[in-house]
């Protein structure tokens, strides 16, 4: 039992070095490439992504449903998923389509130590705000399990959002604190998520978030499970309303990320 404890304690030091050694290889030997193919590209305005992959990125135009962000034909206001589901949210942007083009970023972002990506990323999601439809008066983050955030050092989520504030000029919170270890969302279907996820969130500092517009950043949107759930306990404490805001949307029948 106690070797059992040992290695396992070991297993997570060696996690956190290996995240470690990886933030400090992307901040001397990266800082030149693209995000998302990382070959050398021209990084002079901060934005650190190369033509080719310009050219390549889903951008969510300017036809997305308008509840979750997806993009969608002219003719519609809604998508098919949307139309069966309701949300606890108001509304949900992203940036870009989850794919084999954006999908290795967001994986090195969240699980391989590449902390630095916040950057380029929070400029990304700062120049779509501008331009966007978003209300909101108020940042916050969706909060990782404790544990698995002590193992890999870094929430990625609260890094954007941070990040995020101080180009907009906007105060952030945390207003949820995780109460439950949940089964990795990954492996379920939409409905089973919503189930794993409910009674997973209690909120906190309800004081500052009473009657606040909230814009809750998070990576990836894949069901609108954790969101919603989020959404629904900052409702409950008080939110006027809340807006999801991630970098990347899954297409509604393509699952596969945690969120
Ligand atoms: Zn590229
Ligand atoms: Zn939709």
């Amino acid at each position: 039992m106690r070797r059992c404890n040992y290695n396992k304690s070991m297993g997570e030091k060696f996690e956190k070095f290996k995240t470690k050694l990886r933030s400090v290889g992307e901040f001397l030997f990266e800082p030149h490439c693209c995000i998302f193919c990382r070959r050398e590209c021209d990084t002079t305005n901060g934005r650190r992504i190369c033509p080719r992959c310009e050219e390549l990125i889903r951008y969510n135009g300017e036809h997305f449903c308008l509840k979750c962000g997806n993009r969608i034909g002219l003719d519609y206001e809604y998508c098919v998923s949307c139309q069966a589901t309701s949300y606890d949210f108001d509304y949900a942007r992203s940036l870009f389509l989850y794919d084999e083009v954006t999908a290795p970023m967001i994986l090195n972002f969240k699980y391989n130590g590449y902390r630095d990506y916040k950057k380029p990323l929070a400029k990304m999601l700062s120049t779509y705000y501008d331009t966007s439809d978003i209300v909101a008066s108020v940042v916050t983050s969706v909060p990782m399990p404790k544990k698995r955030e002590k193992q890999r050092g870094y929430n990625q989520a609260k890094e954007l959002a941070l990040e995020f504030c101080a180009l907009q000029n906007m105060p952030y919170f945390d207003f949820l604190e995780r109460t439950k270890e949940n089964v990795k969302q990954a492996t379920l279907s939409a409905k089973e998520r919503r189930e794993n996820i409910r009674g997973s969130f209690k909120a906190i500092n309800k004081a500052a978030l009473k009657n606040k517009d909230v814009l809750l950043i998070d990576d990836v949107l894949t069901t609108g499970a954790t969101a919603s759930e989020c959404a629904r306990v900052m409702k409950e404490a008080g939110a006027r309303s809340v807006v999801v805001f991630t970098l990347a949307k899954t297409d509604s029948n393509r699952i596969g990320t945690e969120a």
